[in-house]
């Protein structure tokens, strides 16, 4: 349920509505702008009479909130949310690039990426530490020693870091690590989500392989209801009946997930394709689209890379994808921050 409160709204007014919730059993959620004020109520308000709360002083409006997720709702918050990485802003007019290699093979490696990658102009450096295989026998990533040297790369680049996390058991090694990703095998991974959502860390949570949006936002609300709202989504492509690429992009996700959520959301046009030559195009329909954000696979030697090398770009075409995304963004009058 959401409570639109009046323009002009007595503070003391807002007050005991607050407190008669609380009492209620139910958890407050406000959003306050310039000119609107949305308390969302989360819990059973099966019991909450509408037209009892329409009539209390400082109440515009009532409304019930049909779709089960209640933080990550716009209806909730209708002001966009910027995410803060290191100081660097990603969502409402701040455009983020994500790029490295899928994996962190070793520190020159990393850290010739790295400089290409800022050179060119990312604004974060990513890097698989620890890595969901499907294959137990495929390389599962230098795990803690992976990031170490992301560590190392930002020290050398000053680039904010987003690595991913496969088991919460591993969380202390994440301390300085900027954004911890939450990969698309583990969307619906809730113990993870959970103890995310009580961290104070920044997330990038992928869809999952086969989920719907409301599934991946359920899976937000997961972390948004432990109290960090610190959330950045990420479309990664899904599996389809199409075989022509490694999965399917749902470029619609980005308007979609603009207009049911206030959160920010990047497209990843490299595991969406499995192939360098779609990363560029789809890049581009990313920005188009509203997109806040991309993610690319960069590698200085894709054809020896130990994971995903045959979507990974080398650092010279993420120069020249970097021109026209640069321009296309500037076209959207965002920022590259
Ligand atoms: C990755 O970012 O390297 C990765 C494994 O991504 P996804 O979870 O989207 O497959
Ligand atoms: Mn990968």
């Amino acid at each position: 349920m959401i409570i639109i409160l009046k323009q002009n709204a007595k503070l003391e007014s807002i007050k005991n509505l607050k407190a008669t919730m609380i009492a209620r059993g139910l958890t407050i959620h406000e959003s306050i702008g310039d000119f609107t004020g949305i308390i969302g109520l989360i819990g059973d308000t099966s019991k909450i009479d509408m037209a009892t709360v329409a009539s209390m002083e400082c109440v515009s409006d009532v409304k019930r909130v049909s779709e089960p997720y209640k933080a990550a709702n716009r209806k909730f918050n209708p002001l966009d949310t910027i995410v803060n990485v290191a100081g660097r802003k990603v969502g409402e007019g701040f455009f983020s690039v994500m790029a490295g290699p899928c994996s962190v093979e070793s520190e020159e490696q990393i850290i010739e990426v790295a400089t290409r990658a800022k050179a060119a102009g990312a604004t974060i450096l990513r890097g698989g530490a620890y890595k969901p295989r499907s294959s137990p026998y495929a390389f599962q990533g230098l795990k803690g020693d992976g990031i170490e040297l992301l560590l190392k790369a930002k020290a050398a680049t000053g680039l904010p870091i987003v690595t991913e996390i496969t088991s919460i058991a591993n969380i202390d090694l994440y301390s300085d690590v900027d954004i911890i990703q939450v990969g698309a095998r583990n969307m619906q991974n809730f113990d993870l989500l959970y103890e995310l959502g009580h961290s104070d860390k920044t997330i990038l949570l992928k869809r999952g392989l086969s989920s719907t949006i409301e599934e991946w936002l359920m899976s937000v609300e997961y972390i948004l209801s432990g109290g960090n709202n610190n959330v950045i989504l990420c479309e990664r492509g899904i599996r389809t009946y199409e075989n022509a690429t490694r999965n399917t992009l749902d470029i619609s996700a980005v308007p979609i997930i603009k207009r049911l959520t206030h959160l920010p959301i990047i497209i990843e046009p490299s595991h969406a394709t499995g192939k360098t030559w779609l990363v560029e195009p789809l890049a581009k329909a990313a920005i188009a689209a509203g997109a806040d954000g991309l993610m690319i696979e960069v590698h200085n030697n894709p054809s020896c890379a130990l994971c995903d090398g045959a979507q990974s770009i080398t650092p010279d075409d993420f120069d020249k994808i970097m021109v026209e995304v640069k321009r296309r963004v500037q076209f959207e009058g965002k920022i590259l921050s």
